[in-house]
């Protein structure tokens, strides 16, 4: 694959007016959701051009969420891996713990603008389904989570958050009772409640407007950290990396500089035990063009057609499909991708614990992951930027376990 871009990148251009990133993306729903979705994007175009929303929302950014966050140069980290100086979107500082609340606080606020008092949203890990509770309980709004039953029995502690912040959280019994099925079900009931109810869909993923609001409400992460490097050392970066399960976190950095030509940029997806069928989530290792829950992407699946098992030490980032933009930019060649395995993840983590006393969240530990290998290959006039997209609090316990401790 071509390391620059062969084409000049416009971003503006995309999506087009139905919603495709080149071949990917678009709207592939039943009839009922076409209307629904043509309806919020056209609320959400409005919107986006309102500047009473835009005031609201920076004010909920700045007050609620805890925004601008830090750019942050971790000096003894980048001595220890001896290159590139190396620098963090403190994303990890912000309320509820990770960059999931802008989108969360961004699409509350549109659906209370559109009339719609109740809202639906699905959860895997949980940390979609907390943020969502707790920009509910703040805007009033009514708040039912779908999860699957597998990962309320493992995340038991966000789902206690989430009640406690008012939302209702229903267990999913279908499928493998994981994410998959937990969005299966929320799609269900919005076809039934569209009238009321909005979906606030978690990632950069999904159909046609979704993977566009998404990206939107989470590229202040980039705009942030332009003029905060511009600040700091007076020119831009000369690589951003970032974490890939849909791609928001990722979007959300790269977007502001796509059109940067002399910035690579680079995500990481979940390697798991390894690159062998059913054993990670790396969607650009042999995953292959189709159509999953609303989008055309890359996903890992069989010769059938059926969804592949996935599995990552990390449970946000072991969706078998990729966001619709990041496959059009991976063709491009404009943005890279790598993955890191299970193993390289609890390295980086207690590497970072240890070098800079900050606990990462393991999603945001496998960009770290691959910082590791490449910081060294780098020079030490050069820059790299990393999102550290979450902090590591709700994983220390599943990390405890894994080192053979017992706390
Ligand atoms: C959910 C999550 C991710 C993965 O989601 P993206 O949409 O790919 O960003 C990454 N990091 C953290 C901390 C998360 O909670």
């Amino acid at each position: 694959m071509e390391a620059s871009p062969e084409t000049k990148i416009d971003k503006s251009a995309l999506p087009d007016g139905r919603g495709h990133f080149g071949q990917f993306g678009g709207v592939y729903v039943p009839e009922t959701l076409v209307t629904a979705l043509e309806h919020l994007g056209e609320q959400y175009e409005t919107a986006k051009r309102d500047p009473d929303f835009q005031a609201e929302l920076a004010f909920y950014l700045k007050e609620f969420a805890g925004r601008p966050t830090g750019l942050y140069y971790a000096e003894r980290l980048s001595e220890e891996l001896g290159g590139a100086k190396i620098y963090f979107k403190r994303e990890d500082l912000l309320h509820t713990g990770a960059h999931k609340i802008n989108n969360a606080i961004g699409q509350a606020l549109l659906a209370k603008r559109m009339g719609k008092r109740r809202i639906i949203a699905e959860t895997g890990a949980g940390q979609h389904g907390v943020a969502t509770a707790c920009a509910c309980a703040r805007l009033g709004l009514q708040c039912v989570v779908y999860m699957g039953a597998v990962d309320m029995e493992r995340q038991k502690l966000n789902v206690f958050r989430m009640r406690l912040c008012g939302a209702e959280v229903r267990g999913v019994e279908s499928g493998q009772k994981t994410l998959k099925d937990a969005v299966n079900e929320a799609m269900r009931d919005w076809v039934t409640n569209v009238r009321d109810t909005h979906y606030i869909l978690g990632s950069a993923l999904g159909s046609h407007p979704y993977p566009m609001m998404v990206r939107d409400f989470h590229k202040i992460i980039g705009e942030e950290t332009r003029q905060q490097i511009m600040e700091k050392e007076g020119r831009l970066p000369d690589e951003l990396v970032a974490c890939v399960g849909g791609g928001s976190n990722a979007i959300g950095l790269f977007y502001e500089f796509l059109e940067d030509e002399a910035v690579r940029m680079v995500g990481v997806e979940a390697g798991g035990y390894g690159i062998k069928q059913g054993q990670h989530a790396a969607r650009f290792e042999g995953g292959r063009l189709g159509v999953l829950q609303g989008s055309k992407t890359y996903i890992l699946q069989d010769a059938d057609g059926q969804i592949e098992l996935t599995h990552s030490v990390s449970a946000g980032l072991d969706y078998a499909a990729i966001g619709p933009e990041h496959a059009y930019y991976r063709d491009q060649g404009r943005i890279e991708f790598s993955y890191a395995t299970d193993e390289e993840v609890m390295k980086a983590f207690q590497l970072l614990c240890r070098t800079e006393g900050i606990v990462p969240a393991l999603e945001s530990s496998h960009a770290l992951a691959y910082v590791m290998k490449r910081a060294p290959q780098m020079s030490p006039d050069q820059i790299l930027v990393m999102n550290l997209s979450g902090r590591g609090d709700k994983d220390v316990s599943q990390v405890a376990k894994l080192l053979g401790e017992d706390v």
